[in-house]
């Protein structure tokens, strides 16, 4: 999905900790709800405690918005759409305001990295190195694609004309989750905004600051007020009267599986809204006793699960390793994880491991960690969490080996910096094995023999296969899930398309 090695792009950074600390003390939070072009508070005036998982500590209140929030901003989007302002301008308008709207994105990176590091954990140095440069090229692929959408003309009888339209949906409602908190949102936000429809974000109760502050931005960039609005708010309250409202034309959902669930019961129940689903995952790596470099292989695989606490959909959670060079594969893994994710405070520049995005989090994956010890699964490695971080979420990076794939090591998301080591005798057990998920979002295959690899790429059941590599890609590549892991595409320009409709216009001459 996100390649915390080869697409890093570093943003030029000189802030020290000290700085950093001093920024976040500065920083006015916009906790409001954004909702046709203005900063409001949520009808009934409620609100909800944002804490950073790093100290325990409030970050600030947020608006709680509700179904009647929803409602406002949905009404808002819906006299947006029809009037045309967005919808209806040419498209290459639209590309500039995008563009601009990637420009603010780009000043504003200290901030908006601030704002998701405290809420969620996620260390400063991964903000701008990878969340803020993705998220620019977000916004810059989809304007650029924006005037490359196109309808057909068909070959039909001599006195008809038919053509093929791609028009956008109307409202597009976007629920997100918070591991990468302004990034996955603006997957859902800048195709559909690009296609010409207008937004409603409901953006993860556990990470809402950079999304409310996107917004503004987005209305700075020249963005008409109603096309992008943001309620921020409970799931279960602002998130399901957005997936039941029946102004809103397509659902585009990333979060767990339980939840996009609903999405679908959501629609079913309401207006049969479109529902795009970008959910969990248990995905695989499959490393091959002629894989061309272990120590590659296994710092692939270390970062594959480490980064970002662990707390990544696609995280290659199963490491499938063939016989022969299994012992060698534990060995290599125990040394080099050795130091390589660093806990600390999320605002140190140092930091490469923050808390886990909050206790209940951190309480759930040190509870899976003991069931595995206790299930027989033999732990090759334990890092360390300093004493000064005992306020803090966080959970030592973890390694199991000998894990059966019956395990619930193995079957369940964890979503934690925990890797499940399985070894395997051929290629078409490490199949076998692989596809035995409910989950199909992405899988690793480290191999030299050509052959192979075209076939396991074949037969693996996931929506993304990396052959000696993982977690690597550019915004062409499709990303998503077969099985229970989704049913569509983010990135890349299907996923433009998915924010479209097609009509068919038939001409009698
Ligand atoms: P989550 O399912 O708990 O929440 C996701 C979003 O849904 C949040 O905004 C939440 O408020 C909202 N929500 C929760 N209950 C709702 C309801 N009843 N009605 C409407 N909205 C509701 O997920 P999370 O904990 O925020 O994120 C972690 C999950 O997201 C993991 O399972 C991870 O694999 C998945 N994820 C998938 C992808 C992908 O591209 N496939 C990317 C990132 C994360």
């Amino acid at each position: 999905m996100i390649s915390h090695t080869a697409l890093a792009m570093a943003l030029p950074s000189p802030l020290t900790h000290e700085d950093w600390k001093q920024r976040a003390a500065g920083i006015k939070h916009k906790a409001r709800l954004f909702i046709d072009g203005d900063s409001v508070n949520a009808a009934d005036g409620r609100c909800f405690e944002s804490i950073n998982p790093a100290n325990n500590v409030p970050v600030c209140s947020i608006a709680r918005g509700g179904a009647a929030d929803v409602d406002l901003a949905v009404g808002a989007a819906k006299r947006a759409f029809r009037s045309g302002i967005w919808s209806r301008i040419a498209p290459r308008e639209r590309l500039e305001t995008l563009y601009r709207f990637a420009d603010l994105i780009e000043r504003e990176a200290t901030e908006l990295s601030l704002l998701d590091s405290v809420e969620m954990g996620k260390p400063v140095s991964d903000m701008m190195t990878i969340d803020i440069p993705e998220i620019v090229k977000t916004l810059r692929y989809f304007a650029e694609a924006i005037d490359k959408v196109e309808g057909t003309t068909t070959a039909t009888e001599s006195d008809v004309l038919h053509y093929t339209l791609r028009q956008p949906l109307g409202v597009v409602g976007a629920i997100s989750p918070w591991n990468y908190p302004l990034l996955m949102a603006m997957w859902k936000v800048a195709p559909a905004l690009a296609a010409g429809n207008t937004a409603v974000l409901k953006p993860s109760e556990a990470a809402s600051l950079s999304c409310l502050r996107a917004a503004e931005l987005f209305v700075e960039a020249g963005g008409p007020p109603g096309v992008f609005n943001v309620v921020s708010g409970y799931g279960t309250e602002a998130g399901e009267a957005l997936a039941l409202h029946m102004d809103v034309s397509k659902i585009s959902f990333t979060g767990s599986t339980a939840v996009g669930r609903k999405m679908l019961a959501y629609a079913g129940q309401s207006n049969l809204k479109k529902v795009g689903l970008e959910c969990g995952g248990k995905s695989p790596q499959i490393f091959c006793r002629d894989l061309a470099d272990l120590d590659r292989a296994v710092t692939s695989a270390i970062d594959g699960i480490f980064a970002n606490m662990g707390e990544v959909c696609n995280a290659g959670s199963r490491l499938l390793v063939e016989r022969p060079i299994y012992a060698d594969f534990l060995a290599r893994f125990a040394e080099l994880a050795e130091g390589a994710y660093q806990p600390g405070d999320p605002l140190d520049p140092a930091t490469t491991l923050g808390p886990l995005v909050d206790r209940n989090a951190q309480v759930r994956v040190q509870a899976a960690i003991e069931a595995a010890g206790q299930a027989g699964a033999r732990a090759i490695y334990r890092g360390t969490v300093p004493d000064h971080l005992a306020d803090g979420a966080y959970i030592a990076p973890t390694a199991f080996a000998d894990v059966r794939n019956d395990m619930s090591l193995a079957r369940d998301e964890i979503f934690g910096p925990v890797a499940a080591i399985i070894p395997f005798d051929d290629p078409d057990e490490a199949l076998a094995i692989a596809n035995d998920s409910v989950y199909g979002l992405a899988a690793g295959l480290w191999t030299q023999d050509l052959s192979l690899a075209h076939r396991l790429v074949k037969e693996i059941e996931a929506g993304v296969v990396w052959v000696n590599s993982f977690n690597d890609g550019d915004m062409t590549q499709p990303f998503g899930g077969w099985k229970q892991s989704g049913n569509s595409r983010d990135k890349c320009f299907e996923s433009l398309l998915e924010y479209t409709q097609i009509k068919s216009a038939w001409f009698r001459i």
